[in-house]
């Protein structure tokens, strides 16, 4: 039996672990993917403390802090979760089954794909969702990346280094990274960018030779390319939150208040996965120390009531 179950091993899981274990929780981290998302980027600016690191530095590090503390980690994938008749949850990964008085949920979100024809055939053969796992297979090569985001701005930042041209192929007016990548971008003669252009199809037959574009760039709607990179946000991992009666909004998200309580007693959330709007390592980070500390309070308020339970 734990204090507390964290599903999750990104920075915001890491970070609730280790606040959860400091306030003297029994802890217990369960992620399939060490590190997470901020592993994707290789430029990381904005963490308070440190002026530049790679994202799997921070995570690293954000790790390496939890583990100060005496918390136990699981490697794998949490595919059930119920609440017994006393209030005990149970987390059921592959290989085992935890019990816990309450839980913090902080899964993240998977990639959105890309719904175009030629998609499913290429991915992998051009078709790419991690400039930093893939970009040096572009060297020398075209590519484009579909998106407007800061997350964007940087995948298209990093192609730069080792491709002569890196398009950005955005659906809407103007892309909108943050200001520094904004000003990185205009100056970065090898990125042009497209705008209000839609990809309706990706073009190739064992590997993607170009895309068809909703109207024409430079007199043409196909854009010869060797690779896409795909960086158009996120679809919420809540599908374990909403089986235990948890609120989502209509994108899938967790709803919680402003200290990540979701509307069900003993069940925390935080980070991407959550219904704030800006989605950060350190906004997940601080979701998650509070999500922590709530569930610190619901434990030790509830301790007469849990340990009556587990006599019974
Ligand atoms: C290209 C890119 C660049 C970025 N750059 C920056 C930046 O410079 N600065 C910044 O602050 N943020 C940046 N971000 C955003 C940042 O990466 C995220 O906000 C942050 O990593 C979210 O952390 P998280 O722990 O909430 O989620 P995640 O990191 O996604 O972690 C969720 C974890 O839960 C696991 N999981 C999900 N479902 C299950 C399950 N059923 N069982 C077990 N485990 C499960 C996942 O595998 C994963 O390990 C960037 C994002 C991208 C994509």
């Amino acid at each position: 039996m734990y204090d507390l179950v964290i599903i999750g091993s990104g920075v915001t899981g890491y970070s609730a672990a280790m606040y959860g274990a400091r306030l003297d929780l029994s802890v217990a981290v369960i992620g399939n993917v060490d590190g997470g998302t901020i592993t994707l980027t290789d430029d990381v600016a904005n963490y308070p403390g440190y002026i530049q690191l790679t994202g799997k530095e921070l995570a690293d590090k954000i790790k390496e802090h939890a583990l100060d503390y005496p918390i136990f980690t699981e490697m794998g994938t949490v595919i059930d979760i119920f609440r017994d008749e006393q209030n005990f949850f149970y987390i059921v990964t592959e290989n085992k089954s935890f019990l816990t008085k309450s839980i913090i949920i902080a899964t993240g979100m998977k990639e959105r794909e890309l719904e175009v024809p030629g998609h499913d055939q290429l991915k992998n053969k051009g078709v790419s969702y991690c400039a930093l796992c893939d970009a040096p297979l572009y060297k020398d090569k075209v590519v484009a990346v579909v998106g407007g985001s800061d997350s964007a701005a940087k995948e298209a930042l990093l192609l730069a280094k080792y491709c002569p041209k890196v398009y950005i192929i955005y659906r809407r007016e103007k892309i909108r990274p943050e200001p520094i990548n904004a000003t990185r971008i205009e100056r970065e003669s090898k990125i042009e960018v497209i705008t209000n252009t839609n990809v309706t199809e990706i073009l190739g037959q064992n590997k993607v030779t170009g895309v068809k574009l909703d109207r024409p760039y430079n007199g043409s709607d196909v854009l010869n390319l060797d690779g896409i990179f795909v960086a158009i946000g996120g679809i919420p991992y809540s599908e374990l939150a909403a089986k235990l009666g948890v609120n989502l909004n209509e994108k899938g998200e967790i709803k919680i208040d402003r200290s990540s309580r979701t509307n069900v007693e003993g069940v925390y959330a935080a980070g991407d996965v959550v219904d704030s709007e800006f989605k950060q390592a350190i906004t997940g980070v601080a979701e998650g120390v509070n999500a922590a500390y709530q569930a610190y309070k619901y434990v030790n308020e509830n301790e007469f009531i849990f340990s009556c339970r587990q006599e019974e």
